[in-house]
């Protein structure tokens, strides 16, 4: 029976299971009045584009996504890009201006970090740090993250099974950082029509198995700006915790992902279609 299995895979996580209470995790992430809690019965709201092009576009896009309803802005400095022709990211001057864009909006900021070489430089400047899909089992950058005392969100491979994923957590708060999020964001499929799956039942099954908190991109999950909404909507009824989108003023112009980016119009419009269903739950 599912019980049995989930006892056994339980016993593999003593860590990510843990909390024999039963007690959710909850994350801090920020400083002071824009402190952003997740998890635990609070939910965020995470937005902002695929990758930080230029300092007009991310502080833009900063008040505009908070207009719209985000709790925390979100923007890629190294991109993990299949192609080595395409945009790589501002690198270390991306998180300078998304450094700027929380100064001016006073939205904690998160970002994904690719390698171990600007960790100082994540644990000063970025409040949430992003491991990518693709970094899932990258075992030496999980070890030198699970010794930082700083908010990690820990993105589910695309080719990775829960258990995988949740052993990638358990080697963070193994190393002492207990502050970690899962991100659901899609594992790969057949169909061309859609990007990844996006593997919804994992929110409930994880919710189980772990007293962390629950992320889900639908973005990524998806790879289609039409199918965001519904499944970002569908992942908060399934019990998410946060939801993270790719938003784009010109999502025809962006220079990465503009096809599942929202404009900060439908970011809105989503943020007006997520509350009666985070009041039901
Ligand atoms: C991203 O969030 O921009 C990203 C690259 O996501 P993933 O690692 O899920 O592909
Ligand atoms: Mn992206």
């Amino acid at each position: 029976m599912f019980e049995e299995k989930d006892g056994l895979l339980k016993r593999e996580l003593p860590l990510v299971s843990g909390k024999e209470s039963g007690c959710a995790t909850v994350v801090e992430i920020g400083e002071g009045e824009s402190r952003v809690a997740i998890g635990g019965g609070h939910f965020a709201m995470i937005a902002g584009p695929c990758s930080v092009e230029s300092e007009s576009q991310i502080i833009s896009l900063a008040h505009a996504v908070k207009a719209a309803g985000a709790n925390l802005l979100r923007g890629g400095a190294f991109k993990p890009r299949t192609s080595p022709y395409d945009f790589q990211g501002m690198g270390i001057e991306g998180l300078r201006l998304l450094v700027k864009a929380k100064e001016e909006t006073g939205l904690p900021i998160v970002s994904e970090i690719m390698s171990e070489k600007y960790l100082d430089y994540f644990i000063e400047n970025v409040d949430l740090i992003q491991i990518g899909s693709r970094n899932m089992q990258n075992f030496e950058l999980l070890k030198a993250l699970g010794r930082v005392r700083k908010p990690v969100m820990l993105k589910r491979g695309f080719s990775s099974t829960i258990r995988e994923w949740l052993l990638s957590a358990e080697y963070l708060l193994s190393g002492g950082n207990s502050q970690v999020i899962l991100c659901e964001r899609g594992i790969r499929g057949f169909d061309s029509l859609t990007r990844n799956v996006l593997d919804l039942s994992a929110v409930p099954l994880v919710k189980r198995l772990s007293h962390l908190p629950v992320m889900v991109d639908p973005s990524h999950g998806t790879g289609r700006s039409d199918l965001v909404p519904t499944m970002a909507v569908a992942a908060v009824a399934a019990g998410a915790d946060a939801i993270m989108v790719e938003v784009h003023d010109n999502p025809g112009e962006a220079l990465s992902d503009g096809f599942q980016s929202l404009t900060p119009d439908q970011l809105a419009d989503l943020c007006r279609r997520i509350e009666p269903v985070l009041n039901i739950r």
